[in-house]
């Protein structure tokens, strides 16, 4: 009793440098929690021909794990990895908020492999458990019929979610006018926003050309007044482009998420060359993202890592928290658009 009360008197640590952190890139649906109702998940956790990754290993290792290099070959070898361990992994890192990454999606044949987070398991698992700390957008499998995407857009809003993600390298060109511009026509009526994938994916069926962001161009031409956020802004695709949509267009977004803080040193990867580009020329509109869990057992050194590259002060603040909280927390929701 007495030692709560005197934890409870301890003036709250700061994060580092001060600085709020907002997480505008996380996935959630790899928790052990009924994995199995979640296509796709599965994949972080089982053995692939009997080898476990480093990846994995190292994420084990993070949950506690004690053998982490024991291959997993059913779901109940998963170890604890709930909504909990995520609120712990932000909570050690400084990070206030984070953004949820819905998924639906599914290759094209022979591969048809299917990538699901079931907006349900989001409000429920996390919305609903910790709404100060999160916000989300639906994943929108843009394959299914007129009718399918327009319900799953309904529910998304009436269950809270933010925007919609089409993920291009398994669903195909964002600017597909039959596939994709019902999607945007309905996002501007909800006042919602999309957000496309622009970085590198390597899952069973994936083309390379579907994630080229020229083709948001399009898109950002068409809907001039859809808010889009470009995710990985283009990185190892066309990263030139992916920063001139931002400069082009007023309503295109970006995020700088990487698939690993390390690849930061690279040109191709969002290296400070490329950020520092985008804080002289779009300062406003970029968001510092993660991809966690795959970063998990690095993820304070990520953040860190971030807060101590070399741009200003004024840009730390906006790329850590100020532009991603205004997108997705912003007055711009309630105005009419249309
Ligand atoms: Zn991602």
């Amino acid at each position: 009793m007495a030692e709560n009360q005197s934890n409870a008197n301890k003036p709250k640590k700061l994060p580092l440098m001060g600085l709020r952190v907002f997480d505008s890139h996380i996935h959630p649906g790899w928790e052990k929690k009924g994995i199995e109702n979640r296509p796709g998940y599965l994949r972080l956790w089982l053995a692939r021909e009997g080898v476990t990754s480093a990846t994995q290993a190292a994420l084990r290792a993070a949950l506690g794990d004690p053998n982490p290099f024991k291959p997993i070959t059913k779901p109940e070898e998963i170890p604890e990895f709930s909504v909990e361990s995520w609120i712990a992994l932000m909570d050690e890192a400084g990070v206030e908020k984070a953004l949820l990454m819905g998924m639906d999606t599914i290759s094209d044949p022979p591969h048809n492999w299917r990538w699901h987070c079931p907006v349900e398991y989001i409000k429920e698992e996390f919305l609903d458990k910790y709404p100060d700390r999160f916000v989300a957008v639906a994943g929108i499998n843009v394959k299914a019929s007129h009718e399918e995407k327009m319900a799953s857009m309904e529910k998304s809003k009436q269950l809270g979610f933010k925007g919609v993600k089409i993920h291009t390298p398994t669903a195909g060109y964002p600017n597909d006018r039959e596939r994709c511009y019902d999607v945007y026509e309905k996002c501007l009526e909800l006042n919602m926003h999309v957000e496309i994938h622009t970085g590198v994916e390597e899952i069973p069926g994936t083309r390379a050309k579907y994630q080229d962001p020229v083709y948001i161009d399009d898109v950002a031409v068409d809907f001039p007044d859809l808010k889009i956020l470009q995710l990985h802004c283009g990185n190892m695709n066309n990263p030139r482009i992916a920063i001139w949509n931002c400069i082009r267009h007023k309503n295109v977004y970006t995020d700088i998420t990487v698939p690993h803080p390390l690849l930061m040193h690279f040109k191709y990867y969002n290296n400070v060359e490329h950020i520092k580009m985008l804080e002289a020329v779009v300062p406003d509109k970029v968001f510092f993202g993660s991809d966690a869990p795959l970063i998990y057992s690095i993820y304070k050194t990520a953040v860190e890592y971030v807060k101590m590259l070399p741009i200003s002060m004024d840009f730390r603040k906006k790329l850590l928290w100020d532009n991603a909280y205004n997108f997705y927390c912003g007055e711009w929701r309630s105005e009419k658009t249309k």
